[in-house]
């Protein structure tokens, strides 16, 4: 019996885990854990969650159209896995754990450790698979753009047409989607839906903007009236959550370049797409070198002007208008209303956001980013942080020069 933990890789397709573990038609296990932890963190939000949900429900149709099914268990990962683990030993079985490795914050990094210590300690197999790609050793950053392309450009992992899932009584709790709904309905309950979640969504969307959307790209990227009507993407959600491989939208875009090849337009288009995917993948990468950076200054001589401290009354008000759209600076407080009421900003909007709170008003990127990964439905640390924490500091290098 395999043990398919799906995390942040919600998708059949180019998916390692999923060709590795169902390969002889093994059997298998599918699940995802409600872990009661992530909710009680304060930058969850309502868009993401929702997005989560709607992913999960999406992948257990896409499973049991294959003969499977996704099982949702519910509780501390750690507890889960190892109880899971402990009940498939009682029946005879020798479980083998599949999961994809992620950059995580403190919580998952432990986590997963614990995991692999445990499965170590009782000689089970496991194997920890590559979600998109992620260079671990530090001595060979300087090979990392041709590790990168190498990567991207192998064929993609096959999707399994039919999944070998026997039905199982686990004495672990389970949760179905409806009570999942009705026990988290405080992030369910939200007026309109800009992004859904899910594999079938993330396709339909990737192919969407290959048939058109994608025209006029490079320069459609700062205009936040078209880029709100879907002159990008769109994409970030889905990668955030994996139900797509950058991978897989890598290679489409190229596809389309190679049928497009005389136009010279779109070439341009869509290289500066793909350079993006690289910009995704490359602040995945700063993160997990320098996990440090989701707290931390990238430059300690910005220690004096940035800090997680409370704010004083003062600012406390600035950052309240700021946040409600209320600074009476148009473009800020349109796309601040944007934020809340979609969940999502184009890119240029959120550098202007940032720089604006950070330099204009003095406050930390350290409160700016907790309030966007509270609304943002792609809310990644990896760029909601980084991202702000990188521009601020570079930004505020020319302010005073
Ligand atoms: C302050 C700040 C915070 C940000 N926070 C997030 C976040 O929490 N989650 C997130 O996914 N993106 C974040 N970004 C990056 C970027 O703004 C969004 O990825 C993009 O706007 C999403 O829309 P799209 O999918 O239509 O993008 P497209 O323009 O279609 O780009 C395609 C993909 O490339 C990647 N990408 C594009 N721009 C960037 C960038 N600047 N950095 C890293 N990857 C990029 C994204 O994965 C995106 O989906 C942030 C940028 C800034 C300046």
């Amino acid at each position: 019996m395999h043990i398919l933990w799906f995390r942040r890789d919600l998708r059949l397709s180019d998916n390692e885990i999923v060709a590795l573990s169902t390969a002889d038609n093994a059997e298998v296990l599918p699940c995802f854990i409600i872990d009661p932890w992530f909710y009680q963190q304060a930058e969850v939000g309502k868009a993401r969650v929702r997005f989560l949900f709607e992913a999960l429900e999406d992948l257990d149709r896409n499973l049991k159209s294959r003969g499977s099914q996704l099982y949702l268990l519910e509780g501390n990962s750690l507890s889960v896995i190892q109880g899971l683990t402990r009940q498939l030993l009682q029946k005879g079985d020798r479980p083998k754990l599949f999961f994809n490795q992620d950059v995580q914050v403190q919580y998952g990094i432990e986590r997963d450790l614990q995991i692999i210590n445990y499965y170590k300690q009782h000689n089970l197999s496991y194997h920890q698979g590559l979600n998109n790609f992620l260079q671990t050793d530090g001595e060979r950053r300087d090979d990392w753009m041709e590790e990168y392309y190498t990567y991207l450009r192998q064929p993609l992992h096959l999707t399994p047409e039919h999944i070998n899932t026997p039905q199982l009584q686990l004495d672990i709790p389970q949760i179905t989607f409806s009570d999942l709904k009705q026990k988290y309905s405080q992030f369910w309950e939200t007026e309109n839906t800009y992004f859904s979640g899910g594999e079938t969504q993330a396709i339909a969307t990737l192919n969407s903007f290959l048939d058109s959307r994608f025209h006029g790209y490079h320069w459609k990227i700062s205009r936040p009236w078209l880029t709100q009507q879907g002159a990008t993407s769109h994409l970030s959600p889905h990668l955030t959550f994996g139900t797509i491989s950058v991978r897989q939208v890598y290679q489409s875009t190229k596809a389309k370049a190679a049928e497009l090849a005389s136009n010279p337009k779109v070439q341009f288009s869509l290289k500066a797409f793909r350079d993006r995917l690289r910009w995704h993948d490359s602040f995945t990468q700063r993160l997990y070198f320098h996990p440090e950076l989701v707290d931390t200054n990238r430059y300690p001589e910005f220690d004096e002007y940035y800090s997680p401290a409370e704010l004083s009354e003062e600012k406390q008000e600035l950052f309240a208008a700021w946040k409600e759209g209320q600074t009476g600076f148009p473009l800020v407080d349109a796309s601040m209303r944007q934020l809340k009421t979609m969940g999502w900003m184009n890119f240029r909007m959120r550098a202007m956001c940032a720089t604006f709170l950070c330099i204009n008003c003095g406050i930390s990127w350290h409160h700016g980013a907790e309030h966007y990964m509270r609304h943002l439905v792609d809310g990644d640390l990896a760029y909601a942080l980084l991202n702000i924490n990188n521009k601020q500091q570079q930004q505020r290098t020319y302010f005073f020069a």
